[in-house]
């Protein structure tokens, strides 16, 4: 203020949307656990593993060719034409280059989907527990999120009879997420049957967030895209997760050639384009070796398989994930909120987790942990989340029956 009391504009107004959006409930775990040195880090969702060799090669060998200036708004055409390939071969989706959209990760094609397809005060339907992200997108764009649960005793899948209760007029899009963040679970081809019947009978767009496709354990994957129904699909993918690039920002839409255009005019006010040195590693990922991914997959299950036998063992209550490399522990109605509890955690045995409650406001019973640690490490991890369970409900006990 100055010495008027006259705001200065640094200091506001500010857009109602920006305020009003989530900030993720990780951050503070993160922040928390830095300069910790013995703290086992299970919070973050990225792959532990280094980019493999021949994409890193690649890279260096595209900068030096000259691929350091902007690539058209979409992305190279020697990338979309490999990736229409890939979606041919791996996900059974029919594509033309002109409904690919090449963008920086995953994420911006999420944001950029959204952007082309949702008004202001439309309802989006978004996954409860799911990726924080869906909910800071949609609010910004000044659209609500409405929650649809995913429950346990389900597996995680949706339940389509709460689903069919969310819809209102207002409803234009569903937000699907297989395999699953944070859940780990993978549609049942069921499941996804029922969810693209569900949005063609609703003339919902469907935003598939497919990123974890590479990572399941238990029963394929299944693009929603690729089941030949009525519903307007956009399926989100990219590079992150399947070969470890969080760093390298790449990911893509596949949409209906009318919604593509649209993701791909979005381009040039939000990114003008992907990093073309990204895109051509991108090209060299699509060419390594399945030997190469599924050896990063086997360790992903060795460390499922490992956790789970630990939290079988100590009574804890975990639902085994299908697929991606997360598991959420089950810590029961505590007295303390999520956050709180994984503050505790941190403090008490040195292992950072994501809070339940970043997750959607009905998930504080959760904790994320994200096995994308050393074998080692995360036994260790699960060891000690065991020890510390154990612990506050004796404590917890303890306060119930003596008010201490
Ligand atoms: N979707 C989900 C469900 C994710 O968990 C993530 C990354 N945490 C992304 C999308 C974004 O990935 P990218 O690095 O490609 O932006």
């Amino acid at each position: 203020m100055d010495d008027e009391g006259v705001a200065n504009a640094a200091e506001g107004p500010f857009p109602a949307a920006v305020l009003a959006m989530p900030r993720s409930g990780i951050r503070v775990i993160m922040e928390a656990a830095s300069g910790m040195e013995d703290c086992l880090h299970l919070e973050v969702g990225e792959p532990d593993f280094p980019t493999p060799e021949p994409i890193v090669e690649a890279a260096c060998r595209a900068a030096r060719a000259g691929f350091t200036r902007y690539t058209p708004s979409a992305g190279l055409l020697t990338l979309r034409e490999a990736l229409v390939e890939k979606l041919r071969a791996h996900n059974g989706i029919t594509a033309t280059p002109d409904q690919i959209v090449v963008t920086p990760g995953a994420v911006t094609a999420c944001y950029s989907a959204l952007l082309a397809t949702v008004s202001p005060g439309d309802e989006v339907l978004v996954p409860e527990p799911g990726w924080p992200n869906y909910v800071m997108q949609v609010t910004l764009l000044g659209a609500t999120p409405v929650y649809y649960p995913l429950d346990p005793a389900r597996g995680y899948q949706p339940d389509m009879d709460a689903l069919r209760a969310l819809v209102t007029p207002r409803t234009r899009l569903i937000i699907t997420n297989s395999p699953a963040n944070p859940t780990g679970a993978v549609f049942t081809d069921r499941t996804a049957r029922s969810l693209v019947e569900f949005a063609a009978q609703h003339r919902l767009v469907v935003l598939s967030d497919e990123i974890y496709e590479d990572i399941t354990f238990d029963r394929p994957h299944i693009s929603l895209a690729a089941l030949g129904s009525e519903a307007a699909v956009v399926t989100v993918s990219g590079f992150s997760k399947t070969y470890a690039m969080t760093g390298w920002r790449l990911g893509y839409a596949v949409a209906p050639p009318a919604i593509a255009t649209l993701i791909k005019k979005l381009q040039e006010p939000l990114v003008s384009c992907a990093s073309a040195i990204s895109q051509k590693a991108a090209e060299a990922a699509l060419t390594l070796p399945r030997a190469d991914i599924t050896a990063m997959v086997a360790a992903y299950r060795r460390r499922r398989d490992a956790a789970l036998a630990i939290f079988q063992r100590h009574g804890v209550a975990v639902r085994q994930p299908a697929g991606t490399f997360y598991m959420l522990v089950e810590v029961g109605d505590s007295l303390a909120d999520s956050t709180t509890l994984a503050l505790a955690l941190l403090r008490e045995e040195h292992v950072a987790v994501a809070p339940g409650v970043t997750f959607g406001p009905r998930c504080g019973n959760l904790m994320r942990l994200a096995l994308a640690a050393s074998q080692a490490d995360v036994e260790e991890g699960c060891a000690r989340i065991c020890r510390f369970l154990e612990r506050s409900s004796t404590r917890e006990r303890d306060h119930a029956i003596h008010g201490a």
